[in-house]
């Protein structure tokens, strides 16, 4: 099996990227962002504060999170129900920002994430993909653009979407994400040692794809991996 792990911060544009790039190599994409997303939106919809670890903990045992594959496509089941449109709000985003703090909460998700690329070719992406999840994956990226580029990219898809935002929100908002991210103490975001470093800035998503390929290309060949 293959397993390509692509981390980095949030608006770099990791699962737009990795989905194509999965589509061209006809792996499965594994979007681990959606899980922690899952158990923010039941923490919201169940009036508990996602940051209060103990009160997060007591409710993990009444929660399900399966991933399901359509047609290429990942669906994320929450207690059974689709809950994939829903997990993409703000509110979801904060919420599972904190819960991906809690230690409990990382391990719960943990196999399910590495069983995933046991039976698999898989493109995964997420934050710790390739420093914890899967530290043998053949190929490791980590993706990055600047924290302007990011706010710039997220604002222009919320104007898309009809949605009201002010761009200095959205780049605070990235900024909070990037610190609680990068300075929990339990699996922070930080480059896997021997990751490539892809910065996305001022490249287009077109240039940014053809970059990720020709580099996993690159590292299988280095391995002598085909696929
Ligand atoms: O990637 P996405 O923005 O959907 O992830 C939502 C949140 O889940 C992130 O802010 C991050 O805190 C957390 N996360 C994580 N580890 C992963 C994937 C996501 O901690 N592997």
């Amino acid at each position: 099996m293959i397993a390509i792990a692509i981390d980095g911060p949030a608006g770099a544009g990791k699962s737009t990227i990795a989905r194509k790039a999965a589509k061209t190599m006809g792996f499965i994409y594994v979007d681990t962002g959606a899980l922690y997303r899952a158990i923010g939106l039941y923490m919201l919809q169940n009036d508990i504060h996602s940051s209060d670890e103990k009160a997060v903990c007591a409710e993990l045992s009444k929660i399900t999170v399966t991933l399901a594959f359509q047609g290429g496509e990942q669906k994320v089941l929450l207690c059974g129900k689709d809950v994939t449109p829903d997990i993409r709000t703000e509110e979801v985003s904060k919420a599972a920002s904190a819960v991906s703090a809690i230690p409990k909460v990382r391990d719960f998700l943990f196999s399910m994430q590495r069983d995933l690329a046991r039976t698999k070719n898989v493109i995964m992406d997420g934050r710790d993909i390739g420093t914890v999840v899967l530290p043998h994956a053949q190929v490791k990226i980590f993706l990055t653009a600047s924290q302007e580029e990011r706010a710039r990219r997220r604002y222009k898809e919320l104007v898309q979407k009809g949605q009201k935002a002010e761009y200095a929100d959205v780049l605070k908002d990235i900024e909070q994400r990037d610190y609680q991210d990068s300075h929990r103490e339990i699996a922070p975001l930080v480059p896997a040692k021997d990751s490539v470093r892809i910065d996305t800035t001022g490249i287009t998503l077109e240039e940014s794809i053809e970059r990720i390929l020709d580099t996993i290309r690159a590292e299988l060949k280095n391995l002598n991996e085909t696929w």
